[in-house]
């Protein structure tokens, strides 16, 4: 019989997005006439921008033609679409990067899963707790068994502290999924010296940048000094342009970044990520990178910052509805999503039972995000303007 990775049988049993999804089709079984509104979920619920929309159905047309058809592009992405990214995303923050530091994905998830294949098994990793399940799991994938938790609680605003023991692999997410807090510049250079004294790696997803509206708050790490040799930071059109099922996101590999084989010889860690997305990525597709570089484009900028601004409002008047009534609620600013701390210190999946039964309202229990994140349960301001309101409604009547 075939070996397999037993690292899979030290993941928890299910991923909590399929979790509550199970969850909600046994209650809708049951209850089959029962309106349900979902605050669970992390994807759009608004249509495309009209730029992006456009430029995909050209895209389409230009493979219905011998001389403009797109078969295999290149594995980094096409030039046009890191041109684009390294001049209208990073230049304006202050921020040069030449478009070959520059790797377009398929999307944040696989990237930040795949990163690891960059660095020895040994490595230590440091995550938050509570966040996005896929660094620690991807981590145990790969069978890095050293994995150092980051409580963020209450007590220090969801702002993790330094690890105690060295960390080679630090998974930093902010704005933060699910928490919504966010670091200022200051907070994130503390990171940055602690990757530079100790030769650690900082792996940042900023899948939610697009939300930060607070000034002084950096939108990318590399705002911060120090940080191109010590940071890859992760980005997705997902949440800024509706491109959740579309696809496409990337990867900045600076190449300042360094590290050292077990031999002793130094390496460019840019050069080993294009070769290993050369071996293992065949790009992402044609018509989701025009569609994302039109996204980039003066109309695309203002149709997806409206969408950002129409999210942001759900959100915002969804914690607004949580804290008339008494309930501690974070989050909503800066973020899309709201952290909500339960009622009568009830256990996170208590909380979405009670939600689900006697609000038919979902959301997600934040211990599905970490131990750290019980007694929470997370919401979005991702559902539609109309839906969030009655939900908001139905939960402030019901707590
Ligand atoms: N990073 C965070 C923090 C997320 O919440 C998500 C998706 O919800 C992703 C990355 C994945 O984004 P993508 O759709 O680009 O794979």
């Amino acid at each position: 019989m075939i070996k397999l990775n037993d690292n899979f049988e030290h993941l928890p049993q299910r991923y909590i997005f399929t979790e509550v999804g199970m969850e909600v089709a046994k209650f809708k079984k049951e209850n089959p006439d029962v309106e349900i509104i979902r605050m669970d979920v992390g994807d759009v619920s608004q249509p495309l921008c009209e730029a992006a929309v456009k430029a995909m159905h050209e895209a389409v047309d230009d493979l219905t033609r011998p001389d403009t058809l797109a078969g295999y592009g290149p594995e980094e992405g096409y030039k046009w679409l890191r041109e684009t990214i390294a001049r209208k995303v990073y230049s304006p923050l202050g921020v040069d990067f030449r478009a070959d530091e520059i790797f377009i994905s398929d999307g944040a998830a696989a990237d930040l899963g795949n990163l690891g294949n960059l660095f020895a098994k040994k490595c230590t990793v440091a995550a938050q707790d509570p966040v996005y399940p896929v660094y620690v799991d991807a981590s145990i994938i790969d069978g890095r068994n050293k994995i150092i938790l980051l409580p963020c609680t209450a007590q220090n605003n969801f702002v993790p502290e330094l690890p105690k023991e060295r960390a080679d692999i630090i998974y930093l997410c902010f704005p933060n999924n699910p928490t919504a807090s966010v670091l200022t510049a200051d907070q994130l250079k503390i990171w940055i010296d602690y990757a530079r004294d100790n030769g650690s790696i900082i792996i940042y997803d900023g899948a939610y940048e697009a939300y930060i509206r607070t000034s002084g708050v950096p939108r990318s790490i590399y705002e911060v000094e120090g940080a191109r040799e010590v940071a890859i930071e992760v980005r997705s059109f997902s949440k800024v342009a509706g491109f959740t099922g579309v696809r496409c996101g990337y990867t900045v590999v600076p190449s300042d970044l360094r590290g050292f084989y077990s031999d002793g010889e130094r390496a460019d860690i840019r050069a080993m990520w294009d070769r290993r997305q050369h071996t293992k990525f065949n790009g992402a597709s044609y018509i989701s990178q025009r569609g994302a570089l039109a996204s980039l484009s003066e109309e695309g900028i203002v149709q997806t910052r409206a969408q950002v601004d129409y999210y942001l409002r759900n959100a915002g008047n969804l914690r607004a509805a949580l804290e008339s009534v008494g309930i501690e609620a974070f989050g909503g600013v800066d973020s899309p999503y709201v952290w909500v701390k339960t009622p009568g210190n009830m256990t996170s999946w208590d909380c979405f039972h009670m939600l689900l039964d006697k609000a038919r309202v979902t959301c997600t229990p934040g211990s599905g995000f970490g131990k750290a994140g019980e007694g929470y349960v997370r919401l979005t301001g991702f559902n539609t303007k109309e839906l969030t309101a009655q939900a908001a409604e139905r939960l402030r009547k019901l707590l």
